[in-house]
Order: structure tokens, then sequence, then C-alpha cells
């Protein structure tokens, strides 16, 4: 597993629930968002009833899951999670959806995996909370509608672009979280070590924030791994020296990437000039499937403008070449 991998590790977990902001003022950065919500969730408090649906969509480890939570902390309401392919049944759903009680928030991870059945019952569920049974088998099967408690549905996606127009139509709030700047990931990391009891100094903080790729979940994850270096190579207060040497030996470099960015971003500058070059043909280069390429290393490496779409395939930009200490090949080859 990479370390600068955004997707949630089993070393991420214990971590992850101590470290998780429990109310909006606690909330780093996403000010649009946060703004937004702020208003909606405090109207629906004074009107007394659920809030409209909330889709949140963006990359990974971005603060998805723990802005559902602050939703239904901030509404003074229970909070049930689940996914989309942990929903195998309509059945399942129905259960879910019977066992909720008035105004809960009902967190569903990766909505846009959710079998077609099981989706049809969330229209209902969503528009009218209404739950369509059909009993009987037939020509004497006959459709029964069960009232639910009003509740508030928060769907996360990576991509909204993924879900289907019928369920994404039925959201009354859709937000996209953007990645972190530095100074906001500097903060979180000064947070986070607060919380674990680890002396920080702010140039350390910002070291660290600057190599996280605009993610907090690799923030903590990078905190830890240079705590415990500080740990045991010195007297336990992460500076800004240990918290590069540490991050030297992990092999996440001053942008934050590592060897594997390496590998592709060179890849492509050997064997294909710069490209442009096709995903496919880059993932039978080094070894990966095309699909984790455009997933999971991809994205950073075009918000930092190393790599560029072309209608043709991808291209390494000049940033990219100087980046690695190689030259900018010119214009006419
Ligand atoms: P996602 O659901 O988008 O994958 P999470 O909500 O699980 O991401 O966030 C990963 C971790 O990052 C959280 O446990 C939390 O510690 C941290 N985190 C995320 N967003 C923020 C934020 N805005 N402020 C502080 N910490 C955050």
């Amino acid at each position: 597993d990479r370390i600068i991998s955004a997707h949630l590790m089993m070393e991420d977990e214990v971590a992850e629930l101590s470290l998780r902001p429990r109310y909006l003022a606690e909330y780093i950065g996403q000010s649009q968002v946060k703004e937004n919500l702020k208003i909606y969730i405090e109207a629906a408090k004074m009107r007394k009833e659920a809030l409209d649906h909330v889709l949140l969509y963006g990359p990974p480890g971005l603060g998805k899951t723990t802005l559902s939570n602050i939703i239904a902390n901030e509404l003074g309401v229970n909070i049930r999670t689940t996914s989309g392919p942990a929903i195998e049944r309509p059945g399942d759903l129905a259960a879910i959806l019977t066992n909720l009680q008035e105004g809960d928030v009902l967190f569903i991870d990766e909505i846009h995996r959710l079998h077609r059945t099981v989706e049809e019952v969330l229209y209902p569920a969503m528009e009218d909370f209404a739950l369509d049974i059909i009993i009987g088998k037939g020509p004497s099967a006959r459709s029964v509608r069960l009232d639910l408690p009003s509740f508030t549905l928060v769907g996360a996606t990576t991509r909204a672009g993924l879900l289907s127009a019928p369920l994404r139509d039925r959201f009354g709030v859709v937000s996209r979280l953007e990645y972190y700047t530095v100074d906001e990931l500097s903060y979180i990391v000064s947070r986070a070590a607060d919380i674990l009891g680890a002396s920080i100094v702010g140039e350390a903080a910002d070291e660290i924030g600057k190599r996280s790729r605009g993610t907090p979940r690799i923030a903590n994850r990078l905190l830890k791994r240079v705590r415990d270096y500080a740990q045991v190579k010195g007297d336990g207060i992460i500076t800004a020296d240990m918290a590069q040497k540490a991050l030297r030996l992990i092999q996440v470099d001053d942008l934050g990437l590592d060897e594997i960015d390496h590998k592709m971003l060179r890849a492509i500058m050997t064997h294909f000039r710069g490209g442009p070059v096709g995903v496919d043909t880059i993932a039978a280069t080094i070894g990966e499937e095309s699909q984790t390429i455009e997933d999971v290393y991809e994205p950073y490496l075009l918000q930092i403008g190393f790599l560029q779409r072309t209608p043709r395939g991808r291209t390494v930009t000049a940033a990219a070449y100087r980046h690695l200490g190689l030259p900018v090949p010119s214009a006419d080859g």
C-alpha cells in the first residue's frame, strides 16, 4: 500500500476516530460548503424539519464521511452509516429505512455503487418518505405504500458524474469538496498533533502539509510516521529537520510524490517523449491497471499541473521535467 494513498487503510482507522472533527467550527477549510450547510441546518432546525438530502462529492480522504457525521451532530440527530456496495438487496435498504427515527441522517458512502434495484427503493423514500412494497405474485400482486419517518440522506461519491440522473436530481444540496491548501493542511496537522499529544513546530507542520497532496487523510498519516521517527531518532519533538528526514526515509518527496508517481512520469518521458500517450499504454508500460491510474495515480498529478489530459492521451509538462531534474525537451523534438 502506498503511504500517500488517499484511500482508507487499516492503520488509519483508530486514529481517524479521534482526529475527526465533530462540529462545523472544528472542520477546517471548505468554507463555501460549510457556509451553505450552516444556513440549511439552521433553517431545518428552526422549522423542525429534516434537512434536505445532501450529496457530497470529491476525491477520497477530503472529509465526506467526517462532514456527514458533523451534519448529524449539528442537527442533534442519530446517524446510520452504510455504503452502496454493502446494500445487496432492496429488502436490506427497506430494513435500514424502517429503522430510522424522525429526522435521522442516513449516510451512504460510495452511493454511485448502489445496485439498480436498490436505487429504485430510494426514489420514493427520498421524495415522499415512503416505501412501496409489492405483496403477492402474478395477477394478484399489488403495491402497498408504507410511510417512513422523514430523514436526511447524505450520499458521498468520488465522482458526481457516476450517479444516475434520477438519483442525482433528488438531492436538494449538492456540494463539491476541494483539495485543501497547504496552510489548511498545516493547521490540520497541528490540530492532530495536539490531539495525539505530540509537540510539533510550525515549520514541520508546513512541511507535512506541503507533502499531503491536498488531502487531510494523508496529512494525518504522514504526521503519525513523522512522530514515530522523532520519538526514536530524536527527543520526540517534531522539528522541520525531523519531518524532512522521516519523509525522505519513506520516499515522499517535497511535493508529496512517491516512487510510483516518479515511475509513471519517467515512463512517459523516456518511452513516449513526454506524450501524448493513452492511459492503456501507460498502464501496460508500468504494469498497472488503467482504472487504477485514472482513479488513484493521475488526479493529483493533473491537479498540480504535471500531467495534462488531451484528446490523444496524457502529456507530461515542463514543470514535471524540472521537478525530476531532467532537461525539458524543446518543442521541435
Ligand atoms: P472521505 O470520507 O472523504 O474519504 P474522511 O471524512 O474519512 O474522508 O476524512 C479522512 C480524515 O481526514 C478524517 O478522519 C479526519 O481526521 C480528517 N479530516 C477530513 N476533513 C477534515 C477537515 N476539514 N478538518 C480536519 N480534519 C479533517
